[in-house]
């Protein structure tokens, strides 16, 4: 039977005959021996479903770990951060505040619903949501007689936005704040967790996130009646009866039991993974210390998971451009990316308000996100470190 050879032969490094072969990735899966039994023993139980006992321990296991009372596991991020915007009541007519850099499933989310995205600048330091204008925003809004139906902050790159601010304005506003945790999960903000923030948070496990069931996600909260409604909506709306009884129009947004046993062995080493992802952040750290004009992307932030490691160059101090280094790196295999292109700039979301200080448009410009996964070995870190000095010494 070939089927556990399958399972296992993209989970083997091979160390390939030449070494600058092998392309680099940013932030690849880091899966292995224990995902696979875990796999394999949720085949072999025959919970082949979105359903299961290992999706109820999933979702028991990541709300304990976040610290939160009540959790869904579902398809995708994406699906988590629509159910909580319909479960709030999000709908045309109504506004939702994004922040400008993020991915697009933060706005797309809000799109779904027929609420209207309106994006918000970020700080420079960390790329997080920027409170003085969400504070101009939220006023504004209000004295206009909008409704808004909630906040997304997002949690940039691994890096809890600032909720000992945003959670008092929201609640000022009387204004629901839905933690995007997608990117964050094992972060710490002021001894809280990522995935604890708000009315309800979301979470990722994307095949690139810190962990992953290939592509999944959950919602967290402690609102259980608000949680009881984003699982009756992620499986059709179906009453509980046995004829498939339907009153509104539901999803079908739920995470399969074997993923969900994905996920449980990947959450059993989040911590591991984590402590891989911060020491290479503080191995570039060093690298980059000697370096004039080159910072670190949210680097005071020590609750950080270190999802994703991004440098910050400001071009007339340092001589040279973000760009000549993924350039440089790029043409060694080692795979670079610039940090988000912010919504506003995007073409889908062309005509939508935004309030903009240039900071993402700059982090956007002057931003590179640095190989960061936890999977990286240290041959590879060190072509990394090497490519990257080589690149420096040559200016
Ligand atoms: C990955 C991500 C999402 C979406 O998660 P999926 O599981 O891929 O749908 C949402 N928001 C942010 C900020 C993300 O990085």
């Amino acid at each position: 039977m070939t089927f556990p050879d399958r399972v296992s032969a993209p989970v083997v490094r091979q160390p390939g005959p030449d070494p600058t072969a092998e392309r680099i990735l940013l932030s690849p899966p880091d899966v292995g021996a224990l995902e696979e039994s875990y796999v394999l023993n949720a085949l072999r139980s025959g919970w082949v479903a979105p359903a299961g006992p290992d999706l109820d321990a999933f979702e028991r296991e990541v709300a304990q770990r976040v610290g939160c009372s009540h959790a869904v596991a579902l398809s995708s991020g994406t699906a988590g951060l629509h159910l909580a915007l319909v479960a709030l009541g999000a709908g045309p007519g109504d506004v939702v505040v994004v922040p400008t850099l993020t991915f697009a499933a933060t706005a797309n989310a809000v799109v779904y619903t027929g609420a209207e995205p309106i994006f918000v600048d970020c700080e420079p330091a960390t790329g997080n949501l920027d409170l003085d204008l969400l504070h101009d925003l939220l006023r504004d809004l209000q004295l206009r007689g909008r409704r808004v139906a909630a906040v997304l902050p997002v949690d940039i790159f691994g890096s809890c936005a600032d909720y000992g601010r945003i959670l008092p304005l929201c609640a000022e506003a009387g204004v629901p704040v839905v933690e995007d945790a997608a990117e964050a999960l094992g972060a710490v903000h002021a001894g809280r967790a990522a995935g604890s923030f708000g009315r309800a948070a979301v979470v990722s496990f994307n095949g690139n996130k810190i962990i992953t069931t290939s592509g999944g996600g959950m919602l967290l909260s402690d609102d259980a009646e608000l949680v009881a409604r984003c699982r009756y909506l992620s499986t059709q709306a179906r009453q509980p009866v046995t004829h498939y009884e339907h009153t509104e129009v539901g999803y079908n947004y739920r995470l399969s039991n074997l993923l969900a046993a994905l996920g449980r062995a990947q959450l059993r080493r989040l911590d591991e993974m984590i402590a891989r992802r911060r020491r290479l952040r503080e191995r570039y750290a060093k690298l980059f210390a000697v370096v004039p004009g080159v910072r670190l992307l949210a680097d005071e932030d020590e609750g950080s998971n270190c999802w994703l490691t991004a440098i910050v160059v400001d071009p007339a101090v340092a001589g040279w451009r973000a760009r000549d280094l993924a350039d440089h790196l790029g043409a060694l295999r080692i795979e670079t990316r610039p940090v988000w292109k912010p919504m506003h700039l995007q073409p889908v979301f062309a005509g939508a308000r935004s309030l903009l200080t240039g900071a993402a448009e700059r982090l956007f410009a002057d931003g590179l996100v640095l190989p960061s996964g936890s999977a990286l070995s240290e041959r590879e870190t060190v072509r990394v470190l090497n490519a990257t000095r080589q690149f420096l010494n040559g200016r």
